[in-house]
């Protein structure tokens, strides 16, 4: 049996549409990125925001620093955006240069436009059951199950991997849609036995092809978020092979990827949508 490719690229094609739409009927809705320093990925990174940002018709605004930008600087236009009433969402873009504190960038941000959803008042209330802005990546990744109808509720969920950006709010994105979840790392010991046993399997790794078939249950849902860039190409955290055995399988690239970045502005017009609310429905 071949799995069901789950297709990212057209279900990102919808959710921007739905974007759009919310854009439009919010009035208008405003995300600004920082980005500190020289480094390529992340410069292009950034351009594809602005340039998705555009294509919904949300307004972006884009500060990017030098690379010797101090801590003070960096905090200096953080605050300057979060006070920024124009501005809904709000993100720094990850890594930074070793010399700057990314926590305290981040713990700087206001909560209410932290789109990326990684201040702790964001994490903690995913982990409360309360999710208000949580990562693209995990958010796109329910997406997906949810529209090719895969059942959630009562299976059992293997995510490998616990970065706060990928792994643990995937976690626990799954444990509140009523999942049995384990959560497997790099000491986990002898992961097949978890991961054969696993109707929807998350690996996010970072390890080219670390999922080989004979680790995936027949049948099962595979969700592939690795993106291992090499000289011959782009790879997953799955091997492709593992289609052969899944029900439902995730390419890499045109599965997560998409999702992710659609997600994005999803998450900036839930920001902004918040922030036009009356305060009484606001609160943590
Ligand atoms: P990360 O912060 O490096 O975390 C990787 C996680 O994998 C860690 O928890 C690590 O365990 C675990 N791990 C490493 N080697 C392992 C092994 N051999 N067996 C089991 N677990 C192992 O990475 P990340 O930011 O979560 O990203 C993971 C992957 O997803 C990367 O390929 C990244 O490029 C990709 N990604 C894709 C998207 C997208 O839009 N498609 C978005 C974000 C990330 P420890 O905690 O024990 O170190």
């Amino acid at each position: 049996v071949s799995a069901t490719l789950i297709d990212g690229t057209a279900v990102a094609a919808t959710v921007k549409e739905e974007v759009a739409a919310a854009a439009a009927e919010l009035g208008g809705v405003k995300l600004a990125t920082i980005l500190v320093g020289d480094d390529p990925a992340s410069h292009l990174y950034i351009d594809l925001k602005h340039r998705d940002c555009h294509a919904v018709g949300i307004e972006s605004d884009d500060r990017r620093l030098r690379a010797d930008t101090t801590q003070e600087e960096l905090l200096e236009v953080v605050r300057e955006l979060n006070e920024d009433d124009t501005v809904d969402g709000l993100l720094v873009q990850l890594p930074l240069p070793a010399h700057l504190d990314e926590a305290a960038a981040i713990a700087a941000l206001d909560p209410a436009k932290d789109v990326d959803g990684l201040h702790p008042v964001n994490q903690g209330l995913l982990l409360l059951g309360r999710p208000r802005l949580v990562g693209a990546t995990p958010a796109g990744v329910m997406r997906l199950l949810d529209e090719y109808r895969v059942q959630v509720a009562g299976k059992r969920a293997v995510v490998i991997g616990r970065s706060r950006i990928v792994g643990k709010p995937m976690a626990l994105l799954l444990l509140q849609a009523n999942a049995t979840v384990s959560i497997c790392h790099s000491q986990t010991v002898d992961m097949a036995r978890l991961t054969t046993d696993a109707d929807i399997l998350v690996a996010a790794v970072g390890v080219a092809h670390l999922v080989s078939p004979d680790m995936v249950k027949a049948g099962a849902a595979v969700i592939d978020v690795g993106m291992n860039r090499t000289e011959d190409g782009l790879f997953g955290d799955v091997d492709p092979g593992a289609a052969e055995v899944a029900g439902f399988m995730t390419p890499v690239p045109g599965g997560v990827g998409p999702m992710t970045r659609a997600m994005l502005l999803v998450n900036a017009v839930a920001a902004g949508r918040a922030r036009r609310a009356p305060l009484a429905s606001r609160g943590h």
